[in-house]
């Protein structure tokens, strides 16, 4: 499952394609893709990834992408294991 984060109120999903905009503490999520495979739990085959910038922890495949950060700007992950 793909991963998205909202750079507005930084949820994050599991989403197959880009999820509802719906429901953000501030009118509509802007939501940004994490990563194309993996999750907000551990996942077989992925590894954890912190930003410094916001402190989410996300479960992908591969480093994540990196816009989208809800701290603004880009995140900067680090791969934790
Ligand atoms: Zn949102
Ligand atoms: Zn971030």
């Amino acid at each position: 499952m793909a991963v998205f984060i909202c750079s507005r109120c930084g949820a994050m999903v599991e989403s197959s394609g880009t999820p509802n905009v719906s429901g953000c503490s501030s009118g509509s999520h802007v939501w940004h893709r994490v990563c194309d495979r993996g999750g907000i739990t551990p996942q077989p085959g992925t590894h954890p990834y912190q930003c410094k910038k916001c402190g989410k922890v996300v479960y992908c495949s591969g480093t994540p992408y990196s816009s989208g950060c809800p701290s603004g700007g880009s995140h900067v992950w680090v791969r934790l294991s």
